[in-house]
């Protein structure tokens, strides 16, 4: 469908980020006249680039009439679904695909296996590219995490196997979903930011399973109520893993001290190289959804495999990530904990006195469910940015805390001057980072430059 849309008119792209930009190189590549457009003014570079290969790029706005008359509108991830653009391409009935839908088309051989949730995509992603890869096959991690689709959907030979990360914003977009296995790890607030309520964020990560049928195959956390309610009844198998039940498809072993995967004993606690329980359901999750994915994957060679691709992986960079040892005192990067339930299994996961760095863009969640953990991990809470004064109102007088403004040095100089020996500081904001840095990551490798400078 997307393949003959294409040609029909121009198309136009919103957003010049490598996902826009590598879509646009697929989309020329295809024979299709090309209009990619960004609100901010790109690199010149860029810019030359694309007009190298016949894209008409505009950096610093889009046209706006161009657009509401281009034969299909291609999203882009950061763009919000009531930016201009997109609101005019609505108003116009244009249709709006994301480039992973364009780049789906192009890869029509490819296997992949899905993964969305509020938390945790990103690591169960990676796991799940590594995972196939230790069973000797041909596989990449795309989507969300940073490779666009469009770059795989790019290469003279795409691989064999694609772990696809996907957010909730790129479902909304990407109708013709339809993975080998997909699997949902937790669904939390998130992005109330962006999202009107719950309910049409929640929506939106189930358009997972919009092409769910008798032959698809689901791996969902029984531990989170609101996923088994929503997946209970999916058309296809469901296998589901759990941190409590003996019964799941993946989870704790009923005889000795290990996890156990389809029955049979998989890897103990002390296999996993990750912090926290949080990891132990993600490498469930992850193993589960190769296991089923091809009956050649759950011999028991094959979990011996998986076992040892377990034992090797390591965390992804700003996701609980042990940055410097300084006198004793772990620092601890977790700037990817953007929303309130992932900086809670972050602050679970410590095992020493802790000074917590809680701050950023508030994103009109309330703090108030960090306060068991804080209350047994915190050495003190540093509550900075534009978020500080709510994480203050919901915390002060329960935990200990101090306010500051929004400079990060400060925040730094603090929590140097607050962790003892045998403690942690661990940044794991709660927030996103837009009041202070480009992205996350500007934010983890500030903490990490700062946390080593004497
Ligand atoms: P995502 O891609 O969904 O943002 P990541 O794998 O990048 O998830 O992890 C981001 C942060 O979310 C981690 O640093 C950790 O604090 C938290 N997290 C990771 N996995 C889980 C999980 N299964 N449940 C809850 N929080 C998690």
């Amino acid at each position: 469908m997307i393949r003959e849309l294409i040609l029909r008119g121009e198309v136009a792209v919103v957003g010049l980020g490598r996902s826009g930009q590598s879509v646009s190189r697929l989309l020329r590549r295809a024979g299709a006249r090309v209009y990619a457009s960004d609100a901010a003014e790109a690199d010149p570079g860029i810019v030359a680039q694309l007009a190298g290969i016949g894209v008409d790029a505009g950096t610093g706005g889009h046209d706006l009439d161009r657009i509401a008359a281009a034969a299909v509108v291609v999203s882009s991830p950061g763009v919000p679904p009531d930016a201009p653009p997109l609101a005019r391409a609505r108003e116009r009935a244009v249709p709006i695909v994301s480039e992973v839908e364009v780049a789906l088309a192009f890869l029509p051989a490819a296997k992949y296996i899905a993964v969305t949730g509020t938390n945790g995509k990103s690591t169960v992603t990676a796991l799940v590219a590594h995972l196939l890869r230790a069973l000797g096959l041909d596989a990449v991690a795309a989507g969300n995490i940073g490779t666009p689709l469009s770059d795989v959907a790019l290469k003279v030979t795409p691989p064999a196997w694609i772990a696809l990360e996907l957010s909730s914003f790129q479902l909304h977009d990407t109708p013709s979903i339809d993975p080998e296995v997909g699997v949902l790890t937790n669904l939390e607030p998130d992005h109330l930011d962006r999202y009107k309520s719950l309910q049409e964020y929640y929506a939106d990560k189930m358009r997972l399973f919009a092409n769910a049928a008798d032959r698809s195959i689901w791996v969902t956390n029984e531990d989170d109520a609101e996923v088994e309610r929503r997946t209970s009844r999916l058309p296809g198998t469901r296998h589901r893993f759990s941190m409590r039940d003996e019964r799941a498809d993946a989870g704790p072993s009923a005889t000795a001290l290990t996890w156990q995967l389809l029955g049979s004993d998989f890897v103990t606690t002390a296999d996993i190289p990750l912090l926290g329980n949080h990891n132990i359901a993600n490498t469930l999750a992850s193993a589960l959804a190769v296991s089923v994915a091809d009956a050649a994957h759950r011999t028991a060679a094959a979990r011996e495999r998986l076992a040892e691709g377990v034992r090797t992986f390591k965390a992804l960079p700003h996701r609980l990530e042990v940055v410097a040892d300084v006198d004793g005192v772990l620092w601890i990067d977790d700037s990817k904990a953007t929303n309130v339930s992932s900086a809670r299994v972050a602050i679970e996961a410590m095992t020493r006195p802790t000074v917590v760095l809680l701050g950023g863009k508030h994103k009109n969640e309330p703090y108030t469910a960090l306060l068991d953990g804080l209350a047994r991990h915190a050495s003190l809470v540093i509550a900075y940015g534009n978020a500080a004064p709510v994480i203050e109102a919901d915390l002060a007088g329960r935990v200990p805390l101090v306010r500051l403004g929004s400079s990060f040095h400060d925040v730094i100089a603090c929590a140097r001057t607050a962790a003892r020996p045998g403690g942690a500081v661990l940044l794991s904001p709660a927030c996103s980072s837009y009041d202070m840095f480009t992205n996350y990551e500007e934010r983890g490798d500030t903490f990490r430059r700062l946390a080593t400078m004497r």
